[in-house]
């Protein structure tokens, strides 16, 4: 179901490095829909490493006013990050999942036929909000071991009850009539019998909550411990579907995921909560090859196509992935996929295609 919206305002953070040049992308391929989607209204934020750089803050209130205020969805570029520890600065994109309250990262991972070795195809659903991101850090000094540090990893049942329910919407709308959709939960319960333990527990729990997700024959549920959950990735990708996970598992299976088809420059993902999402390419600023016209904008355009999906257009979004498939296909390809396209090709193959 769409939301009936009679244009879409999407706001736009392109922030650094390339992410100043996919987002762009981005938008022509949403233009391109045509009436298949509410007239598109784009809305240039700022943001970033360098916008703080200048002014001292790395998301200007008006940013984030904006998108609350003035916007049904977003996409976001790429956030570049100083290397040393900067008073003042922190991540505008962190800032923004939790002003937002978008809880998920949700990143869908898939191989293409003739292209990729190995048939991929899974969703992994990252918890967006907490573990050892909640930063807390602290030092100390003993005569034993000389400086020490400890992280605070918290887990609570709201914010894993909460990706639960997301998980188990994504298996739903994955089941084929046949063939029940698996969730795979990953923990390392064996450990962190606390923190990991609470995790499962909460996301077994919620099953219980619809009779959909309970049922059997949609949503078949298992657990992997996470170390294995890597080994296997690698070994079988293609027994894995929808896998739930929380924020620093999430965080590194994506990337080993993103590893099993091709490049970076390919993967999208949503951070999505209940009323908003925000799409955003997985790979980062790419500072090696910024300015040259040549980074692939697939990841982004993608991201747009992936957010289009969680609006409910989902022809639309399926349109998307369909061009950006066969412009693969026909070989007009980016350097990081050792084709020698120019981004500005990519993008008026996709163009054109739709
Ligand atoms: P950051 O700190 O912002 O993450 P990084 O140096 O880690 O920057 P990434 O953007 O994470 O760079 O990219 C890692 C590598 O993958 C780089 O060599 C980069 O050029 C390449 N890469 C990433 N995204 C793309 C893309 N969209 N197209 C082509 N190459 C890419
Ligand atoms: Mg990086």
């Amino acid at each position: 179901a769409s939301l009936g919206l009679k244009k879409l305002r999407v706001g736009m953070i392109p922030a650094d490095g390339v992410g100043r040049e996919v987002l762009p992308a981005a938008q022509r391929i949403l233009e391109a829909l045509g009436p298949s989607i509410p007239k598109p209204e784009f809305t240039h934020l700022d943001a970033g490493w360098e916008y703080f750089t200048r002014h001292g803050v790395a998301l200007p209130e008006e940013t984030a006013d904006a998108l609350q205020n003035d916007c049904d969805c977003a996409l976001f570029g790429a956030v570049g990050s100083p290397t040393h520890r900067v008073t003042g600065y922190s991540s505008p994109i962190v800032a923004l999942r939790k002003k937002l309250s978008l809880y998920a990262n949700v990143r869908p991972v898939h191989s293409i036929e003739g292209l990729d070795p190995r048939p991929v195809d899974m969703v992994i659903v990252r918890e967006n909000t907490e573990c050892l991101y909640i930063k807390q850090e602290t030092s100390s000094h003993s005569e034993e071991n000389g400086r020490e540090a400890r992280a605070t990893r918290l887990i609570t049942e709201r914010a894993s009850k909460q990706i639960g329910r997301m998980a188990f919407r994504i298996a739903l709308s994955r089941a084929k009539p046949d063939h029940p959709a698996s969730l795979t939960i990953v923990h390392k319960s064996n450990v962190l019998q606390l923190t990991d333990g609470l995790f499962r527990e909460c996301v077994r729990s919620v099953m219980k909550e619809n009779e959909e997700w309970s049922d059997g024959s949609k949503i078949a549920v298992g657990e992997q411990i996470v170390d294995s959950m890597v080994y296997r990735m690698f070994r079988e990708p293609e027994a894995f579907d929808v896998v739930v996970a929380p924020n620093l598992y999430g965080d590194i299976l994506s990337d080993a995921a993103a590893a099993l088809v091709g490049s970076l420059g390919l993967v999208p993902s949503v951070n999505a909560g209940d009323t908003f999402v925000m799409g955003e390419p997985v790979h980062g600023t790419a500072p090696d090859i910024a300015g040259l016209g040549i980074v692939n904008p697939i990841a982004a355009i993608r991201s747009a196509g992936l957010m289009l999906h969680h609006l409910g257009y989902i022809e639309p979004a399926q349109k998307v992935e369909d061009a950006v498939v066969s412009v693969l296909k026909e070989g007009v390809r980016t350097r990081d996929l050792g084709g020698n396209a120019s981004t500005e090709e990519v993008v008026a193959a996709i163009e054109k295609r739709l």
